[in-house]
């Protein structure tokens, strides 16, 4: 459907810029002598709307091309042909489109800006990094293109992991406009404190935890990086209280905290797992919440799962239905039962996806902060029950 209207509104442009070249060179040869060779224009033209008719864009574009160089009248059609050319995936062709235009000495100094903003894009969408950076880096300077430059350049240095550079970009544009996604800049701050803690370098790590809270009081993340210190440091009733925070203040993130507590669980003198309990509130939903959780974070086999079993079934709308008919209430199965059951869901649980972005649907089988599908931060949530088919899981939002 969007392939189909880029390709209408392509046609549109293409034809608007053949009748429009047409008839300023149509001008222009009046005002020649009589005794000029005449330009084949009207053919020209004719077979210029017979290329747009068949949607053979490529020699409605070539043909286009040799009628009309680009000047101050013809440089919005060149600019919005390789705009179109970009939004179709052709971002060679984007790219000629613009360096062709930028070559011309006789631009003014908007529509230079225009034309570099525009190949900034395309070298944006063909990956190439490097030069989209430099691009972006030169439109720094110019007031009108300043804000969306910086918006390229953060979203060149979220892609590359280079969140030194995404901190420094987002403080400058954060001084000019309202950020797209206000809690970034405490995420680059937690990316700087996980790699420096990978490295070994606490202190560093602490830094940058210390950045973070100036910029973002009450960040869960950064509450989950402490707690890793703590643990590093031995400091396990540190730890206990950080998480317990976290997940009081974000149930949400039950599932990633529990499998940071796994991790540190297994280290030597690390917290033992049954401390989890303590962690979460008591009540059915909870428990069944938990042992979802649990299962989520691969922890099915787990006594706190296994116990919270019952109760996960009962408040499952799938299971409700399905576990009871075939094999009994569950509160009365043994432990080879529950553990049988425990080790069913979490193959249903790893068939699906895990997580799903409340911003634009995008199922993930694990955690991320930033959606890899819309950029967004913090928006991928837990899928909220077990999802017995595939073919019917719904794509929105839960
Ligand atoms: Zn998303």
């Amino acid at each position: 459907m969007l392939q189909s209207l880029l390709t209408f509104a392509f046609g549109i442009v293409v034809g608007i810029a053949i009748v429009g070249i047409a008839w300023r060179a149509t001008q222009r040869s009046t005002e020649r002598k009589k005794d000029a060779p005449e330009q084949p224009l009207v053919k020209q033209y004719l077979q210029g709307l017979h290329y747009v008719i068949n949607e053979e864009s490529d020699k409605a574009l070539d043909l286009f091309k040799r009628m009309a160089e680009v000047d101050a009248d013809t440089v919005e059609t060149h600019l919005a042909m390789g705009n179109l050319h970009r939004r179709r995936g052709e971002v060679d062709r984007a790219i000629r489109i613009h360096e062709h235009i930028m070559s011309r000495d006789s631009l003014s100094s908007e529509h230079r800006e225009q034309a570099m903003f525009a190949l900034g894009e395309d070298y944006f969408r063909a990956g190439l990094f490097d030069r989209a950076e430099a691009t972006f880096r030169a439109l720094i300077d110019k007031p009108g293109a300043r804000v969306s430059a910086l918006r390229f350049l953060l979203r060149i240095y979220e892609q590359q992991a280079d969140w030194a550079q995404a901190v420094e970009v987002y403080s400058r544009l954060q001084a000019l406009a309202s950020p797209e996604h206000p809690t970034a800049i405490a995420h680059y701050y937690c990316e700087l404190a996980e790699q420096a803690r990978l490295d070994g370098q606490h202190e560093q790590a602490r830094e940058w935890l210390h950045k973070m809270r100036a910029a973002q009081r009450n960040f869960p993340r950064g509450a989950l990086v402490r707690a890793e210190l703590a643990w590093d440091d031995g400091d396990m009733p540190l730890a206990a209280r950080l998480l317990y925070r976290v997940v009081e203040l974000h149930p949400q993130l039950l599932p990633v905290t529990l499998q940071r507590y796994a991790r540190a669980a297994q280290r030597p003198g690390g917290p033992s797992v049954e401390e989890l309990r303590a962690i979460v509130r008591t009540g059915p939903a909870a428990r069944a919440e938990l042992a979802y959780a649990g299962i989520v974070a691969g922890l099915e086999q787990e006594s706190f799962v296994l116990d919270a079993l019952p109760d996960l079934v009962r408040q499952d709308p799938n299971l409700s239905d399905v576990v009871p008919a075939l094999a009994g209430d569950p509160a009365l199965f043994d432990e080879p039962r529950r553990r049988a059951l425990a080790t069913a869901l979490s193959r249903v649980v790893k068939r699906g996806p895990r997580y799903r972005c409340v911003e634009c649907g995008l199922p993930t089988a694990t955690h991320f902060w930033q959606c890899p599908g819309c950029r967004s931060w913090d928006t991928l949530a837990p899928v909220g029950r077990v999802e017995l088919l595939a073919g019917v899981r719904s794509m929105g939002p839960r």
